[in-house]
């Protein structure tokens, strides 16, 4: 017999396994299940950390085998074939949406012929480091732009509130094949930690390469090979990708059975190509823009563990209010983090956050934002994109405009910043703190340049967030901005059952570019299932 309980248990506790196994046996006994202490084995599966109420309690939850061995897990690592170079698949971004489609292929020997614009992670660190000490973004290896893509220096959590589209489980564990921390597996909010991704993230593209894959890197898709339909008239059908060499400036074509299109949500320049193609292919949709606050991370650590931080990890929070309508929330909250500069061009400002496996930096920080439906935008950005042929771009233009501004008032990468107290009374700050962002910050009154319909949600935000958790607003916030990639603002509209783009065959969009998914693990499972979809539709697979 095999039962699923929960014990609960003090954080002092939480190695003591004389006490676990009693607690375990008592469960055992109240469900009024017969047993001698040796037909158990219980395996261990999840932990959770409950702050509530003013005593922190671990919830740790078990699989308890009575009298049966314990079975195999049922996410075992798939076996990968070696390459069918007749069957190839174009996949564009080596982001987890692209990597693990990438696999997906692989597992039915499809050849995955894998195209990114950025660099290798050792050559990319180069660029991001000159991001701090020299205020450059390279337009291609950024913190959003090269192997592994915008996952590959960040916090790593693995959480979804996605359960639908895929098995979590599966991807958790190819992660940790590919030498992830196997406590991935049973946290409840799992993360790797920014200095443990790389490694994970060239292992898979090793094995891709191993099965016979490509791997290209410094290669940027500037256009697709199109063909028109015969048997469809005006329908189009892509063919392959044109790239071109980011380095020497050579273009070179590849041509496949199909193209995963996982190019993430920072490719504007892919928006534009569709936009040209295909503009009925895209859609606005609502996205959301704020800042990074930034707290020192015992004070986070104080308000959300009631004063008991002692033996605790860095403290989480998740906050979300509603303000005149729209959604006002914490998003990509990083404890014992660091403020990241993320944007993919030199003409703006994006903030982001990481952290380490440790997290043990001395802040903790998270982007707070407004939810900006298609309704919000400025007249002023939907003229435009009507103009240039695509009205779905409007978002994506007004994206622009704010990161633009963040650098006519910041200073190269040093970003704009203000006490949220001064910002709560609108005036510029006389002194910032130092902060975890390395470029640097400066003094700037954000609500002259941030747009109004974000800044006064944000001020009442801040004061609706302060009344559930107290002490958020203090005299030791800062806010550091602009957040605007939370989320595209674009959709590349595809076939709900086929994954196919709805008026390009053969391009398969996926991941967080294609609208339809957002962060790590949701990403990495859309990407998996654009894969399936192919090898269905086209290899009867
Ligand atoms: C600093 C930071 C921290 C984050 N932290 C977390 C976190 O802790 N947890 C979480 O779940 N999510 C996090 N995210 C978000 C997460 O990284 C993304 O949701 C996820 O990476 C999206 O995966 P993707 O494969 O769809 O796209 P991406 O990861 O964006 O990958 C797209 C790839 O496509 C490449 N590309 C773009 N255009 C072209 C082109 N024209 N030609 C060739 N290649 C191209 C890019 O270089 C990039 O490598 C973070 C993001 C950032 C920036």
């Amino acid at each position: 017999m095999v039962k699923d309980l929960s014990i609960t248990i003090k954080p002092e506790d939480e190695k003591n396994t004389s006490l676990i196994n009693y607690l375990i046996c008592q469960e055992i006994k109240k469900a009024g299940i017969q047993f001698c202490k040796q037909e158990l084995i219980s395996v261990f599966q999840k932990k959770s950390i409950d702050a509530r109420h003013g005593h922190i309690k671990l919830h740790l939850k078990y699989k308890v085998y009575i009298g049966e061995k314990p079975q195999e897990s049922e996410n075992t690592i798939p076996e990968w074939k070696t390459a069918d170079p007749d069957k190839r698949v174009i996949v564009v971004g080596s982001g987890p949406a692209g990597l693990l489609a990438a696999l997906k292929l692989l597992e039915d020997g499809i050849k995955p012929v894998v195209i990114e614009r950025g660099k290798k992670t050792p050559e990319r660190r180069v660029d991001i480091a000159q991001i701090s000490t020299k205020g450059i973004v390279n337009d291609d290896s950024n913190y959003c732009y090269g192997e592994g893509g915008a996952g590959t220096f960040s916090d790593g959590k693995l959480y979804t509130r996605s359960n639908k589209r895929g098995n979590i489980g599966s991807i958790l564990n190819t992660f940790v094949y590919f030498g992830a921390d196997k406590k991935i597996l049973t946290d409840a909010h799992p993360h790797i930690g920014t200095d443990k991704l790389p490694k994970v993230i060239n292992n898979i593209r090793n094995k891709i390469i191993e099965m016979g894959g490509e791997v290209h890197f410094d290669t940027r898709v500037v256009d697709f090979v199109i063909e028109e339909s015969c048997e469809n008239k005006g329908s189009k059908i892509v063919k392959g990708v044109v790239t071109k060499n980011t380095q020497t400036g050579q273009e070179e074509t590849f041509i496949g059975n199909a193209v995963i299109l996982a190019t993430g949500h920072s490719s504007s320049c892919i928006y534009k190509l569709i936009s040209k193609i295909s503009p009925s292919s895209l859609e606005s949709k609502s996205f959301a823009v704020g800042v990074r606050v930034e707290h020192p991370r015992e004070m986070i650590d104080s308000i959300q563990y009631h004063g008991n931080t002692e033996n605790m990890p860095a403290a989480e929070y998740r906050v979300v209010t509603q303000i005149d309508g729209r959604g006002v929330y914490s998003f990509c909250m990083c404890p014992g983090g660091f403020v990241v500069p993320s944007a993919s061009e030199d003409d703006g400002i994006v903030v982001n956050g990481m952290s380490t496996a440790a997290r043990n930096s001395k802040w903790s920080n998270a982007a707070i934002v407004v939810e900006i439906r298609t309704e919000d935008i400025p007249q002023i950005f939907t003229d435009k994109a009507k103009e240039a042929g695509c009205e779905a771009l409007a978002g994506l233009y007004f994206r622009t405009d704010i990161e633009q501004k963040a650098k006519q008032h910041g200073n190269g990468q040093a970003a704009p910043a203000q006490m949220m107290e001064d910002f709560l009374a609108d005036k510029k700050s006389e002194e910032l703190p130092k902060t975890s962002y390395t470029p640097g910050v400066v003094s700037s009154n954000l609500k002259e340049w941030l747009p109004e319909i974000i800044s006064s949600k944000l001020h009442k935000g801040f004061i609706e967030i302060n009344k559930n958790m107290k002490g958020f607003v203090c005299s030791q916030a800062v806010l550091i901005a602009p957040e605007t990639r939370t989320s595209t603002p674009v959709r590349i509209l595809r076939d709900k059952e086929s994954f196919e783009c709805i008026n390009l065959k053969n391009l398969y969009p996926a991941g967080e570019g294609s609208g339809y998914a957002g962060g790590i693990v949701s990403s990495a499972m859309d990407g998996i299932k654009a894969a399936e979809m192919i090898k269905q539709k086209l290899f009867n697979l």
